[in-house]
């Protein structure tokens, strides 16, 4: 019986690289990919004639490939099936970033391992810049079979836990929407010591301009 694997990671933990390595594991035994992504980031992206949004998904070490986005609304196994099935079209599903799939998502990623034994791997981060779940990170913790951590180091060298958020002058953000994009915001994975720390600084901070 095929699996649903959870890799989850901190932020610069090669989460994306690994996908990628393992996407190439894959075709150089002539196994056929889906890679697909969450469409929260549209940068990057091009639409076919066909209407299909691709992305390309690109590593810190150089890495990149091509993924199909998908958003929130698809359907993940109807759509398996819609590009016809196992066999010669797909042996095995990646998706990175699935910390931003839906809890539906993660359940019709997991019916595609049971129902139609085709292996789904999933790589992306716990929680977000507030210590929360994500909300596709929460379903996989309860429905994967298999559960990976792969591990990064904070500054201080304990290992990365949580995903720290920083602004344009590189204060620590306490607050806002768990998914912000553009900006010139940055996220660092890090122990939650170092990031408890630097929460309560910015708060006595702000706390002593205020007065
Ligand atoms: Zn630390």
């Amino acid at each position: 019986m095929a699996k649903l694997y959870f890799k989850f990671g901190a932020m610069g933990s090669s989460k994306t690289a690994q996908a990628l390595m393992t996407k190439f594991n894959y075709e150089e035994k002539a196994h056929t990919v889906w890679l697909i992504k969450p469409a929260t980031d549209t940068r990057d992206d091009r639409t076919d004639a066909d209407g299909k949004v691709h992305t390309i998904l690109r590593s810190r070490v150089g890495l990149f490939a091509e993924a199909e986005a998908v958003d929130a609304s698809v359907n993940l196994y109807a759509e398996f099936l819609r590009r016809g099935g196992g066999g010669k079209y797909t042996d095995v599903v990646i998706c990175d970033e699935c910390q931003f799939l839906t809890g539906e998502q993660v359940e019709q990623l997991k019916d595609l391992t049971d129902k139609q034994d085709i292996p789904v791997l999933c790589f992306g981060l716990r929680a977000d810049f507030q210590t929360r779940l994500f909300p596709g990170s929460k379903r996989l913790f309860e429905i994967a079979d298999s559960i990976t951590e792969i591990k990064s180091i904070c500054r201080c060298g304990r290992k990365a836990t949580v995903n720290a958020r920083f602004d344009d002058n590189g204060r620590i953000v306490s607050e806002g929407q768990q998914i912000f994009l553009g900006g010139n915001d940055r996220y660092e994975g890090m122990c939650y010591n170092c990031y408890r720390t630097l929460i309560e600084e910015k708060r006595r901070e702000d706390a002593e301009t205020r007065f």
